[in-house]
């Protein structure tokens, strides 16, 4: 981990509530694995702590890693007036990244909202290995769908599901995924950006013995594992323990969060 300053090359309103932010990363691009993530300086006075965005996509050719992210408040409305030309302050790459197994053949990604941004570099690399990509979408609107036709021209199979069209509640979504097992084996599962969708997949992983991820997004303060502000509950055969989501963390075996 490290501390840079990265030239911003666009950042740009990609719906409502979401922007994209391309930066170049000479030189970092080949020390960054998907799931990581990079603890970003939105402001120097106020707010004074750095926020936590995972990569998105990583561009090896271009050396540019790329940011998609929610405006949700004082940080992220900060970083909507960020220009191109700029710097913008990393520190990172950070954390544990999600683990592709070279025999697994088909890997099923399930992502509700902005979880997809912390997905999309872990599917631009199981396409790179030859993998067969699944990606089940989740969000409010339609509008929020948000990577849908990055993953598609990567050529992942997107099943897209949303509160407008009354298909994303955790009886539709259990449907979908029994729908897709019962298709095709599928080697392992990962998910990202809901709770209520993560304890589904738990559950049908653990139903199908298939082994499965998660990225953890809990708030953070120092990101490097000094303050435990970002604890969460890990059980580790009969006892529980409480790890850092910074540095023991962001990805971890789904079966062995404790879900609140
Ligand atoms: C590993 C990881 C990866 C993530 N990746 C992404 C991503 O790719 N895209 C994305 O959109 N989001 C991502 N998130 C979520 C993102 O970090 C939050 O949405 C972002 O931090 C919101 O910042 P904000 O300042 O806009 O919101 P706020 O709600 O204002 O603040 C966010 C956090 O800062 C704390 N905080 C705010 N003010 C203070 C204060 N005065 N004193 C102390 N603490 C304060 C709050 O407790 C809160 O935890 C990720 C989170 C994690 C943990």
């Amino acid at each position: 981990m490290e501390l840079n300053k990265l030239a911003i090359l666009s950042n740009i309103q990609v719906s409502a509530r979401y922007w994209h932010m391309i930066v170049a990363a000479p030189g970092l691009v080949n020390r960054i694995e998907p799931g990581q993530f990079f603890n970003i300086l939105c402001e120097t006075t106020f707010p004074f702590l750095r926020r936590p965005f995972s990569i998105y996509r990583i561009n090896k050719a271009e050396e540019t890693i790329e940011f998609l992210y929610l405006v949700q408040g004082a940080g992220t409305k900060k970083m909507t007036e960020f220009k191109a030309g700029e710097r913008l302050d990393v520190f990172g790459p950070l954390g544990v990244s999600f683990t592709l197994e070279e025999d697994w053949e088909t890997v099923l990604l399930l992502a509700r909202g902005v979880g997809i941004a912390t997905l999309t570099a872990l599917a631009q690399e199981a396409v790179y290995n030859n993998k067969k990509c699944i990606a089940i979408l989740s969000a409010r609107s339609h509008n929020d769908l948000l990577a849908t036709e990055a993953l598609q021209s990567m050529g992942v199979e997107v099943h897209k599901v949303t509160e407008e069209d009354g298909t994303s509640d955790v009886k539709s979504v259990e449907k979908l995924i029994e729908q897709i097992i019962s298709k095709q084996r599928v080697d392992a599962g990962f998910t990202c950006g809901s709770k209520r969708l993560s304890k589904l997949l738990q559950n049908v992983a653990s139903k199908h013995s298939i082994p499965s991820q998660i990225a953890l997004e809990e708030n953070m303060a120092c990101g490097m594992g000094a303050c435990f502000a970002c604890v969460c509950d890990i059980q580790n055969e009969n006892e529980t323990l409480s790890v850092r989501v910074c540095t023991e963390g962001p990805v971890f075996d789904l079966e062995k969060v404790v879900m609140a």
